[in-house]
């Protein structure tokens, strides 16, 4: 039993199936958490998604996605215990929240810190585990995605995870990832949140990885303006607003090339968005270019 090597610490949260708890070994002190999933009230399909998050989350380590150990199955509670690292700096929801409450905005170094990190964790998951480095000096071919790939397909401010007094990002709830493999190329269910949902979802056409990358450009839109790209009293409204991709001036207090990266990942058709690996290609040229000025 997985169970007794923890004592149950305070609950931080509550999920959408149950509850996160903090946890620590008995032994080691280490600290973790916990997700206690009651599986009663899900239908098929939710625990379906259950098993294909676990299967997910087995997969996928990288320094900048949130780190699974292990799940146990308690069918006496009617729950699975899954054991994942804690996040101490909290979600990215909550540091926007305080910013606004402040009225302060948040600095342009903490923007491109959550943009290279989560593009890196997304690179992880669009391209596999044996994706190649990309060339710093940008002649590399973008890699093929691999039938291991993962389209995350929930990137907002409560997915994306801080430790390390903030200096580490760490993408976390896999819920509603789903594994792209090579025969089902493109997944066709209709999920996300509104706010960072990209138009191809929206209207359920076929989508792919760069879904992703239109929601990362939402975060990085309200990170600089302390709301999201698009807002809307009703669901319609909102759709339209997504479906145009016109959004209102980013803060003149936010460099140009910030800006910009933000706008290329709002553009509206999949094929002329860059997908990750384009986008870690330029910001790699500009780096080296700000290096040797
Ligand atoms: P759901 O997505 O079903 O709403 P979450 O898994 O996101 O549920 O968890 C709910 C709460 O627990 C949120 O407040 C979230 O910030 C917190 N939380 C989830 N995972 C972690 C973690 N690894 N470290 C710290 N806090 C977490
Ligand atoms: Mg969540």
């Amino acid at each position: 039993m997985i169970s007794s090597e923890y004592d149950a610490l305070e609950i931080i949260g509550k999920g959408s199936f149950g509850t996160v708890r903090k946890v620590r070994h008995k032994t080691t002190g280490e600290i973790l958490v916990r997700k206690e999933i009651e599986y009663t009230s899900m239908n098929d399909h939710e625990k379906q998604q259950l098993v294909s998050e676990l299967r997910i989350l087995r997969e996928l380590t990288h320094p900048n996605i949130v780190k699974y150990y292990h799940d146990e199955h308690l069918p006496e509670r009617k729950s699975i215990h899954i054991y994942m690292e804690y996040c101490d700096g909290g979600d990215l929801a909550k540091v926007i929240s305080n910013f606004k409450k402040n009225k302060e905005s948040i600095p342009e170094e903490f923007i491109w810190q959550v943009l290279v990190q989560t593009l890196l964790a997304l690179y992880r998951c669009h391209y596999g585990q044996d994706a190649p480095k990309v060339n710093l000096f940008g002649s590399s071919k973008s890699p093929n995605v691999k039938g291991e790939a993962v389209i995350h397909r929930d990137i907002k401010p409560d997915n994306i995870f801080l430790i390390n007094s903030g200096k580490t990002v760490k993408l976390g709830d896999f819920g509603l990832a789903k594994m792209l493999t090579s025969k089902n190329d493109f997944a066709k269910t209709y999920v996300g949140t509104p706010y960072y949902m990209s138009p191809e979802v929206l209207i359920d056409n076929p989508y792919s990885a760069v879904c992703d990358i239109w929601s990362l450009g939402c975060v990085l839109y309200e990170m600089c303006s302390l709301q999201p790209p698009f807002q809307a009293k009703t669901h319609l409204q909102l759709q339209s607003k997504i479906k145009l991709g016109v959004i209102p001036d980013l803060p003149d207090t936010y460099s140009s090339q910030l800006k910009m990266i933000i706008k290329e990942c709002i553009t509206v058709d999949p094929d002329l968005r860059p997908s990750c690996f384009d986008l870690m290609e330029s910001l790699s040229i500009r780096f080296i270019r700000k290096e040797m000025e």
